[in-house]
């Protein structure tokens, strides 16, 4: 079989696919200045199309598949087609929501094949979660938690972007609450993909710090992890449930081992997070590609993978498609 390798000898297997734009938040660090410009019906891929790229991804070695979007649970139709990727034989089926449709969704889910589940929560604080999503959805998103914690897509991986002066105060609240319900705790640090353009670099909360911060109230154990996983892992040293991950792509890059491409809602494959360029499936599909030119396609275009994001280098760039547009 034909796998996917770029020319720094790393092997692509992980595919996020955007399955929509829209979102029914507006996160102060995702999408909160944009306006409502989604793409029409028709330039976002088809189910068939999804369908087929999703055959043609997985002919390439592509084994983890991640659902997300904008907010993948607006869009009808999500559990046939986790369904379909189920039947594909997908070994690694998840996908990220921001719980607001997810309490009664989960058993169907769950019956179409899905066997983890992201849900972000960034505050624990009913105003400040209200100030950041710009929604009242804060009871209904812990109602959502707890209906998965309570299914067999325990334990849920619970997402919070720290952003300094808004919710870092709430390190050890979002420790003990890991510790109370048993969730998988992560704390993903902010990154430039926001529409607002408000991102700097002193409003970024460096994982090294929240370790610390936790470290220093309740003793942490350091979990071992696959080279290409993106969060470092710690358990509580005193045997408490719950966990706590760190995603660091900020403070400490992990380009060198990353194994992930990204397809967006409109039919864009792109390489990294920020990539200032995207590449164009959509047309290929709908101009009559066979399945062998996608292939080929694909594979000239991961070759060229970049060999890191340049955050930290002066001159860096923020890429024009902010996180709801590519998907996180
Ligand atoms: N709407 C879903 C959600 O919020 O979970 C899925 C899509 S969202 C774009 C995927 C993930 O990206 C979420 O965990 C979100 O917190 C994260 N995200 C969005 N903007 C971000 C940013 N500027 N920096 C870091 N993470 C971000
Ligand atoms: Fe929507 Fe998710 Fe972005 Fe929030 S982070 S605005 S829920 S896509």
């Amino acid at each position: 079989m034909t796998t996917l390798h770029d020319k720094f000898g790393r092997q692509i297997t992980d595919l996020r696919i955007s399955i929509t734009d829209r979102c029914n938040f507006r996160c102060v660090y995702c999408r909160s200045a944009d306006p409502e410009n989604y793409r029409d019906h028709d330039e976002i891929l088809s189910w068939p199309e999804l369908d087929r790229l999703a055959r043609v991804f997985m002919s390439l070695g592509i084994r983890k598949i991640r659902i997300t979007g904008g907010e993948p649970l607006v869009r009808d139709g999500v559990e046939d087609y986790i369904a379909r990727l189920h039947a594909l034989g997908v070994e690694d089926l998840s996908m990220t929501t921001n719980g607001q449709l997810l309490a009664e969704r989960c058993d169907r889910l769950i019956a179409a094949g899905l066997r983890r589940i992201n849900i972000s929560l960034d505050s624990l604080d009913a105003g400040k979660f209200e100030r950041i999503t710009r929604t009242k959805s804060f009871s209904t998103v812990m109602h959502s938690i707890d209906a998965a914690q309570k299914s067999r897509l325990a334990p849920a991986k619970v997402n919070a972007v720290l952003v300094r002066g808004i919710n870092d105060d709430e390190v050890e609240a979002f420790a003990s609450y890991a510790r109370a319900s048993g969730v998988i705790m992560r704390f993903i640090e902010f990154m430039p993909l926001d529409a607002d353009r408000h991102w700097t670099r002193g409003l970024v909360v460096p994982a090294a710090e929240i370790h610390q911060r936790i470290q220093a109230r309740w003793p942490l154990t350091q979990i071992p992890h696959e080279r290409s996983e993106t969060a470092r892992k710690y358990r509580f040293a005193d045997g408490a449930p719950g966990e706590i991950g760190l995603i660091a792509p900020v403070t400490q890059p992990f380009c060198g081992h990353c194994s992930r491409i990204r397809l967006t809602a409109d039919g864009k494959l792109r390489t990294c997070l920020f990539s200032k360029d995207d590449h164009d499936l959509r047309s290929l599909l709908r101009e009559g590609a066979s399945d062998e030119d996608l292939s080929t396609y694909i594979c000239s275009v991961v070759m060229e993978k970049e060999e890191g994001h340049r955050i930290n280098e002066p001159g860096f760039v923020q890429p024009s498609r902010t996180m709801v547009f590519i998907g996180g």
